[in-house]
């Protein structure tokens, strides 16, 4: 038997990437192991969106320098946000690395495993995939956020084909998936650049005439591309779950201007309105930058204040890291201090968890419907439609299942509950 091991972190692409790489390992006859040093093939997949993933990412690759040594049969693969154009660069850096995969590619690591592959294992039946699966439906990203170095990383936007991403779909439910979360870094923009320009309503209208496929959730949407007809699919088709990730940065328009992000504070607000109108019972979440180059008291206070107005289901907080290459790291000074970022950034999720903590407490007592997607110390566990994590006690699998659960502890990051009934509410 060959085994592999995936190390990954980073955004929900990452996730799928390495997903459809194990998927990939496991046709070829390898199975997973969680002893990064069994592995035959040792994959880690890299994010460098900030500093301090790109640390962990270092600390981990030193980490495997040993195990090259003792067994220098290991094929040692760096992936993802890390891999760019200077690959003999990294080369040199990393002379323990034998392949580089610039983001999203993964053929050359497949083309090895194949020729290494265990004799009789190849194209063995796959395993059965758990119920949720994420697709990558636009790669790359055209929008150059001053800050951000995801598109010098990843390229420009490139959608999927609608025919190809129904048939991958197709196939991952006749696999037993339940659920798919479409992915993009702005999954808005998809399809401007294919013939006819679907749009992802058009994908979301084509995707919830699957048979079998419970539920569909996409992000993350661009709140400057995000339009009504989008809205109004996601009010009209009954598989497309009520839960939109709308990163709005920070609520100053000074500071929204200088990380060029297109809209205003209030142009945000009135989106909102727009969705929460259309909408009922919607989940937003967002993501914040604190401690952006020039942020003053005053303009902190502004995203504070957009937090406590819009009061949003999930808040993803970071302090502002300079990513070498960027607009902002070239022209923008880093002047906020780090202990004050930390104090801005503690401030946002006390805030936040205040007010996540409110919004779940008026779950209490409620029954929910939520699809199972595994189990942790003895609990089932598995999401609403709005993606509330719910824990619950069963004797019976349920794993795929959409069941009833009445609600009857929360907390800001997850809810406790009863098991009610299998599927209808
Ligand atoms: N495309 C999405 C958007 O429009 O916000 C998000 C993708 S980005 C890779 C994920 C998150 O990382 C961003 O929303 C932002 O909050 C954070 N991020 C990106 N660059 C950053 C930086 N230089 N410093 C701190 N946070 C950063
Ligand atoms: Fe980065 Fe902006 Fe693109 Fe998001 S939209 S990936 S933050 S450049």
């Amino acid at each position: 038997m060959s085994y592999y091991h995936i190390w990954s972190i980073g955004c929900q692409m990452n996730k799928a990437y390495s997903e459809q790489l194990a998927i990939d390992l496991e046709r070829l006859g390898y199975r997973s192991t969680g002893a990064i040093e069994e592995a035959d093939i040792a994959v880690i997949n890299s994010c460098v969106v900030r500093q301090s993933a790109e640390n962990r990412v270092l600390s981990k690759l030193d980490s495997l320098i040993p195990l090259k040594r003792v067994n220098p049969d290991t094929v040692v693969a760096l992936a993802g946000c890390m891999v760019d154009a200077g690959i003999a660069e990294l080369r040199r850096r990393f002379s323990h690395v034998d392949l580089f995969l610039k983001p999203g590619e993964s053929a050359e690591l497949l083309d090895l495993a194949r020729a290494r592959a265990p004799e009789g294992m190849q194209d063995s039946t796959p395993l059965p995939l758990p119920p949720s699966a994420f697709v990558t439906i636009i790669e790359g990203c055209d929008n150059f956020c001053s800050y951000c170095i995801v598109p010098y990383r990843r390229g420009r936007e490139r959608s999927r084909p609608l025919a190809e991403i129904r048939s991958q779909v197709e196939g991952l439910v006749e696999r037993g998936v339940k659920q798919v979360t479409l992915l993009g870094q702005n999954v808005d923009s998809y399809g401007y650049d294919l013939p006819g320009m679907p749009d992802l309503a058009d994908l979301l209208e084509e995707l919830n005439s699957i048979e079998d496929l419970m539920r569909i959730r996409f992000l993350t949407s661009h709140p400057k591309d995000m339009n009504q007809k989008l809205i109004r699919a996601v009010a009209s088709l009954d598989k497309v779950c009520e839960s939109i990730s709308l990163p709005v940065q920070t609520g100053d328009d000074e500071i929204l201007q200088a990380m060029g992000r297109g809209y205003t504070a209030q142009d945000y607000r009135e989106l909102v309105e727009q969705i929460r109108g259309n909408v009922p019972g919607v989940a937003l979440s967002t993501d914040v930058i604190v401690g952006f180059p020039g942020e003053t008291e005053v303009q902190f206070q502004r995203t504070l204040d957009l937090l406590s107005s819009i009061r949003f289901d999930t808040v993803h907080v970071a302090a502002y890291s300079p990513r070498s290459g960027t607009l902002a790291s070239r022209e923008f000074e880093d002047d906020v201090p780090p202990s004050e970022k930390k104090r801005r950034l503690q401030k946002v999720e006390e805030l936040e968890c205040q007010i996540a903590s409110e919004i779940n407490a008026q779950l209490l007592g409620q029954k929910v419907e939520v699809l199972v997607e595994g189990d942790k110390k003895g609990k089932w566990w598995g999401r609403t439609r709005t993606g509330k994590l719910v824990f619950f006690n069963d004797d019976s699998s349920r794993l795929g299942q959409l069941v009833a659960v009445e609600i009857e502890k929360t907390s800001p990051w997850s809810l406790q509950g009863v098991f009610e009934h299998k599927h209808s509410l």
